[in-house]
């Protein structure tokens, strides 16, 4: 609490009485340690690839370069550690642009069954190389007014993560379900499902279940806090059921037409 306290004099200069002016900082301080939270985050996630690359770097030029096998060992792990810090710099600028409120929003009225089939064909190597099942929705029209960017990339984070957390031969689920004023997109997997103690937190920011298992599979620990914001943009919610060893739903509710959304 700030406290500001003045004495209230009267005409004569008598003492009247005492003004305080009380204010609630815990909001703005809470806010504060998010954001500096943030920073040392980033900054942590960012150094292990940069030293990574710093160190085998020094090693090839020390003479560890003249030996061929070593040279292409090196240099693969120099090349999977830029893509990491490539993938890192451009969801830390995404999720500070949404948050920011400064990407324009393009709505126009979209066939959601189109975008997910679209965003899907981008996965199909990966869906296969895992011998995942894939099920689309059933319908073939389902409008609403959206962002087709943002919509595919709330898809494109759900159905990747269904991807990385379900072991070969799982099966990915991706449907609608129309009401008058909403929609729900649904992804759900038979994965290895988060725990009832996690899931409150799998939104955070750089909060992963098992960080081994998530950088193996190329992960930011960005991903849900990027569609987490997009979908409280788009005024809409977002829920997961999950149990542990079976499978996670992600269940994302946005309204079908927008009166003003924020922009995103
Ligand atoms: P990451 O890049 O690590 O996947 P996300 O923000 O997308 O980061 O997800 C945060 C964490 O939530 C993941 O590290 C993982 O532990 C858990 N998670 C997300 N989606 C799923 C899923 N479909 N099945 C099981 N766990 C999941």
């Amino acid at each position: 609490l700030d406290a500001h306290i003045a004495p209230y004099v009267g005409e004569s200069g008598e003492l009247r009485g005492v003004v305080a002016v009380l204010h609630d900082v815990t909001e703005t301080r809470r806010l504060e340690q998010i954001r500096s939270e943030f920073v040392a985050n980033v900054s942590h996630e960012l150094k292990t690839p940069v030293t990574s690359v710093k160190g085998f770097a020094e090693t090839l030029l020390d003479g560890a370069m003249y030996d061929e096998a070593t040279l292409r060992e090196f240099l693969k792990i120099i090349y999977d550690e830029s893509d990491r810090l490539h993938r890192l710099i451009s969801d830390i600028l995404d999720l500070s642009r949404i948050e920011q409120h400064r990407i324009p929003l393009k709505m126009e009225q979209l066939n959601v069954v189109d975008v997910v089939a679209e965003t899907v064909q981008t996965m199909r190597k990966r869906i296969e190389k895992k011998q995942l099942e894939l099920v689309l929705p059933q319908k073939r029209h389902v409008m609403m007014e959206a962002d087709k960017d943002r919509l595919r990339q709330i898809l494109l984070n759900l159905v990747t993560n269904a991807i990385a957390y379900t072991p070969d031969k799982g099966r990915i689920e991706i449907s609608l379900i129309e009401r008058e004023n909403e929609l729900d997109l649904i992804v759900s997997d038979t994965g290895i499902g988060i725990s009832e103690k996690d899931l409150p937190r799998i939104f955070e920011r750089f909060y992963r279940v098992d960080k081994a298992r998530s950088r193996q599979s190329g992960g930011t620990g960005l991903g849900l806090a990027i569609v987490k914001h997009l979908v409280e943009s788009y005024h809409g919610k977002i829920r997961v059921e999950s149990e542990e060893g079976k499978g996670s739903t992600f269940i994302v509710t946005l309204p079908r037409t927008q009166t003003r959304p924020d922009a995103v």
